[in-house]
């Protein structure tokens, strides 16, 4: 296909338009499916952003509506896009994407004007929609939708079965595991979502970030076990901490999501998520009981 993008890695009708540092955030890794009647671009980057694009493209499709997947559609303003339904909201307005993270105000703030100026948003009126098992024929080429909630409750991956290859988004296989912290999240949406990623029929496995494109099935599978190992090591560690009757404040001060090092004004937030969502399961589960009210501890058993 001759594109001329640097790291480009070509897979037949698909070629990885690799981000800086490999995709790292707050860059990315695009994903062009060129077949012989249409030529569609996946979730264009910040580095897109940055170099414009390297070919005429006739749609956008978007893994899920969030700052760092959408920054390139400043140079595509008037090709059609579309996502699925649960992430149209983040689209249409800056107030609906805001509501798909659901932050505090004190975050909030700053974060806003950072998706403006920095991510490039402007909103869309003309959204279209796809859904789970949606395939679009693009002449020789075709992509499939496969519905993936939990990151967001839109969140796609897209299968290209003529490319062996599918591009996951963000469920992106890093050490940091899965993000599953925003009010458009459902850990237990993920945990299926990821399950249902085992029995996807491909060969190279295109992740948004700077893990980039695993190529073998056996090494993809290891990777996606380590990466959802990151929730149970979390609960494991919460159960440990948890011996003595703590509280979500304790548990978020502890920090089972970042390191101490890191030092970034949504820390606190996420941190407060995790436990809120991490308790609420384990006592529903009956491995954590309230033992006063807002206090917890592990159960005997
Ligand atoms: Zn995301």
């Amino acid at each position: 296909m001759n594109i001329d993008w640097p790291d480009a890695l070509e897979l037949g009708p698909v070629t990885v338009l690799t981000g800086l540092d490999k995709g790292k955030y707050p860059h990315g890794n695009s994903m062009l499916v060129q077949g012989s009647q249409e030529t569609i671009l996946i979730d264009p980057s910040l580095t897109v952003a940055h170099r414009g694009m390297p070919t005429q493209v006739d749609q956008i499709f978007l893994s899920h509506v969030h700052e760092d997947h959408i920054p390139g559609m400043s140079h595509l303003k008037d090709v059609p896009v579309s996502c699925h339904e649960a992430d149209a909201v983040g689209l249409t307005s800056i107030d609906g994407l805001m509501s798909m993270y659901g932050l505090p105000p004190s975050v909030e703030e700053d974060f806003r004007q950072e998706v403006i100026e920095d991510f490039n948003y402007e909103p869309r009126s003309d959204v279209s929609t796809f859904s789970d098992g949606d395939v679009f024929d693009l002449g020789d080429a075709e992509i499939q939708v496969v519905h993936t909630p939990g990151h967001t409750h839109g969140h796609c991956a897209f299968l290209v079965p003529q490319a062996r290859a599918v591009f996951l988004g963000d469920i992106e296989l890093s050490g940091f595991g899965p993000y599953y912290f925003d009010a458009h999240s459902s850990l237990d949406s993920f945990e299926q979502s990821l399950n249902r990623c085992r029995s996807l029929d491909a060969d190279h496995f295109v992740t948004f970030h700077h893990k980039w494109v695993i190529s073998g099935r056996e090494l993809f599978l290891e990777m996606l076990d380590a990466f959802e190992n990151v929730i149970s090591n979390r609960e494991s560690a919460m159960l440990d901490f948890m011996s003595e009757p703590k509280s979500i404040d304790d548990c978020a001060s502890e920090r089972f999501v970042y390191r101490p090092s890191v030092d970034m004004n949504f820390v606190g937030h996420v941190e407060t998520r995790s436990a809120q969502i991490h308790i609420a399961r384990m006592v529903k589960q009956g491995r954590v009981v309230e033992v006063s009210e807002g206090i917890y501890r592990t159960t005997d058993h």
